[in-house]
């Protein structure tokens, strides 16, 4: 299997360090608020890699983080902690957002049909590995104090810029987006391993440590859960391609000045959802999330889709209009798929060719667009319906769009002309009633019964669904 490599910046052959499992770290959610469609891309795209790792015969222990500590508005140690601003926002603790946005999290990953990681790890459940971790690397020479934080000393490496595309320049772009530099830095590019001091409000959580009582900086989880659940080893490690730099090269920094050998072989980035003012992001406020398109209409799966139907190394634009035309194939795909006779004995035989295909598409760097062809080829040919049912059910455990469940939720294109046509009635109605005119009210009282529609009259107006 080819997998696109940051470390190398090339497609590599994926050869994981053990037969036996491959080990996958996944940079969990700041639970500061609802995960953007943004966000939810990442996830879809790590979710349809390690489910390929699967299909493909590989063991897989996938392991996530929740970051529900320690992580600043801006990336590069500056601003206020998420956490904190979240709490403030919505006047609770940050426990208490902590737990909401966590189950938000993976509500949505369950409509996404995205699987939850093996093992999920919150920050707050493993300060005494990061106690630990920071001890070792202030005793290697690694770390230095100053002003009451511990920071990494980044002169110490050969190497620190792993990511070649990513250099002291992009480094400037943080430094000119924070609102003043860390005079504590003995280089610009260290990064707080353990804050007791911050000029931004104070933390609510913080722990005793030997270093004061204080709270951990945002990478030094990602290390210490990682190599708390995949041990020394790890085979690859995934998230967003902003998560590359400055986060995924202190990662990289720690881990292996504390290991003290190389630690990730393969670093899996999937490209930014932008809209058409750029970059999704959950700190600009206004995004769109799932239960945004759920109440336009959209079944969440025309999402996994849209994400699907292109590369995860390429930026994705998000439009409404592209995304119907995701609705209305999907929809139509679902209709043939389920016009499929499910009676009869599939011939593995003759489905193998076609499995083939798909893995060969995915096989080359997770080519999911391929991948969602290759349901398009099954269906136009020869074989039996049973088998391109099974042949269908087969990819699905990859593509996971729910292809050979029966009873789907109708898009809104399917949806939208009956809601076009049920709120016309009701306005017509409206407006008939407060004429006086009862007889036309009446028909249209009629005609939406006959509809199946029921009208619930309710303080904000008239309401309306389908009868079951
Ligand atoms: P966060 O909750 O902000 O820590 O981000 C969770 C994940 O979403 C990380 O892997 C980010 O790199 C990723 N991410 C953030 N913004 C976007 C975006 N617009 N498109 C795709 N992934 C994103
Ligand atoms: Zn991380």
């Amino acid at each position: 299997m080819l997998l696109y490599n940051s470390l190398g910046q090339t497609k590599q052959e994926f050869v994981p360090h053990s037969q036996d499992i491959v080990n996958m770290y996944t940079c969990g959610p700041t639970v500061y608020h609802y995960a953007h469609i943004g966000n939810l891309r990442t996830y879809i795209m790590e979710d349809v890699l390690e489910k390929y790792l699967r299909f493909a015969g590989y063991n897989v222990k996938r392991v996530m983080n929740i970051t529900d500590v320690g992580h600043l508005s801006s990336d590069a140690d500056t601003g206020e902690d998420k956490m904190l601003s979240g709490a403030k926002r919505e006047h609770k603790t940050v426990m208490e957002i902590a737990k909401f946005y966590t189950d938000a999290f993976f509500a949505d990953c369950d409509k996404l049909n995205i699987k939850k990681p093996d093992v999920v790890e919150p920050a707050t459940n493993c300060i005494d590995e990061f106690i630990n971790m920071i001890s070792v690397l202030l005793e290697k020479g690694y770390a230095y104090i100053a002003g009451g934080n511990v920071y990494f000393d980044t002169s110490k490496l050969d190497t620190y810029y792993v990511f070649g595309n990513m250099n002291e320049d992009d480094l400037a772009v943080g430094v000119r987006d924070s609102v003043e530099e860390d005079e504590n830095k003995r280089n610009k590019a260290d990064f707080v391993l353990w804050f007791t001091k911050s000029k931004f409000d104070s933390q609510e959580l913080k722990w005793e440590s030997p270093w004061g009582l204080g709270y951990p900086g945002w990478h030094i989880e990602c290390s210490c859960i990682s190599n708390k659940h995949n041990g020394e080893y790890l085979d690859i490690h995934c998230g967003g391609i902003d998560n590359a730099f400055p986060h995924h090269t202190n990662e990289i920094a720690q881990s292996e000045s504390f290991l003290g050998h190389k630690w990730c072989n393969y670093w899996f980035h999937v490209l930014h959802l932008n809209d058409a003012r750029g970059k999704m992001s959950k700190s600009k406020g206004d995004f769109l999330t799932v239960s945004l398109l759920e109440s336009k209409g959209y079944n969440p799966l025309v999402y996994r889709m849209f994400c699907l139907q292109s590369h995860y190394r390429k930026p994705l634009t998000f439009s409404y209009e592209s995304l119907d035309n995701t609705a209305n194939a999907y929809d139509k795909l679902i209709k043939r798929i389920s016009s499929l006779d499910k009676e009869g004995t599939p011939d593995k035989a003759q489905a193998e060719p076609y499995i083939d295909s798909f893995k060969e598409a995915l096989d080359n760097d997770i080519n999911t667009s391929l991948g969602l062809t290759c349901v398009y080829d099954v269906l136009k040919s020869e074989l039996d319906d049973a088998t391109k049912l099974y042949v269908i059910e087969e990819f699905d455990k990859v593509l996971s769009l729910d292809l050979t469940k029966s009873e789907q939720k109708n898009s809104p294109s399917a949806d939208g002309e009956l809601a076009t046509e049920v709120e016309a009635l009701i306005e017509k109605r409206t407006k008939a009633r407060a004429e006086k005119d009862w007889a036309t009210a009446d028909a249209i009282r009629d005609k939406l019964k006959e509809m199946h529609v029921v009208l619930v009259d309710t303080k904000d107006g008239i309401q309306w669904h389908i009868e079951n």
